[in-house]
């Protein structure tokens, strides 16, 4: 984006900000949830967000205004803006304007998403792009399918970009019983995982049910209404099998 006025003009669908966001990236952050997700996961805790796009149509000019009131406090809590969703790749001019405003105000800018469209993201976009949390969602293409209806290797091929382009990550993985919990679905990610090495911390995300009613509310069922969350020890099972591939930075 090559001038002030051309980024500060893109508009784009926002679907609600958070002005202390403590786990999707580090230090304090303000997150942006955008609106649209190529993806239909089974556990997706934010279905008003994706499934349908909703939101408020926004300038990047408009958004990036209402962060600089908060610059200073993010940036004396080592935080920064962390593009979430939905997927924020669903919008990627909007995503690349803001990125851009972010990076005008010097604040540290991460970009929260499933990969599948990596491809729409442009080589400046991540250059303004500090740090990537990286969805991926299961380690073989079958339930790779069956949990977000998507094909893997978009997300595979956009880890690998991101090595290419020198980038850093955080890994994230929803675990769900009887579903992601297989330890070929784990050990899949976590091979790819040791092989792309942009990956400096592993989350490994118990599935919960506290998106459910957002399911009914849209008239949606949910399909995994009748599975459990995991219990402590398969989510330790899950670390210890990322810890086998000599990951360190377990959460
Ligand atoms: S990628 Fe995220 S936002 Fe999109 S459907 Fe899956 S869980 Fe929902």
């Amino acid at each position: 984006m090559e001038s002030t006025k051309q980024w500060r003009e893109v508009t784009g669908l926002v679907h609600s900000v958070e002005t202390c966001g403590t786990v999707d990236g580090p230090g304090i952050r303000f997150i942006a949830f955008l609106s649209g997700c190529a993806l239909r996961c089974v556990y997706c805790h934010n279905p008003d967000t994706s499934f349908v796009r909703r939101g408020k149509e926004k300038t990047a000019g408009e958004l990036v205004d209402e962060i600089a009131l908060y610059a200073p406090f993010f940036k004396n809590a080592g935080g920064g803006v962390t593009l979430s969703g939905g997927d924020p790749l669903f919008q990627p001019e909007f995503s690349a304007a803001v990125l851009r405003g972010c990076k005008e105000l010097g604040l540290h800018t991460v970009l929260d998403t499933a990969g599948t469209l990596g491809m729409r993201a442009s080589d400046a976009m991540l250059e303004d792009t500090d740090l990537v949390l990286l969805d991926i969602k299961a380690g073989t293409p079958e339930i790779y399918r069956q949990t977000t209806g998507g094909n893997l290797e978009p997300t595979l091929e956009f880890a690998r970009r991101l090595h290419r382009l020198g980038k850093k990550a955080w890994l994230r993985y929803v675990l769900v019983p009887g579903l992601t919990d297989k330890d070929a679905c784990i050990r899949g990610v976590a091979e790819f995982a040791r092989e792309v090495p942009i990956f400096e911390r592993v989350d490994v995300l118990p599935f919960h049910k506290m998106g459910a009613f957002k399911w009914k509310e849209l008239g949606l069922k949910d399909p995994l209404e009748a599975t459990s969350e995991p219990g402590r020890e398969l989510v330790k099972h899950a670390k210890s099998i990322f810890a086998e591939y000599g990951f360190t930075n377990i959460y």
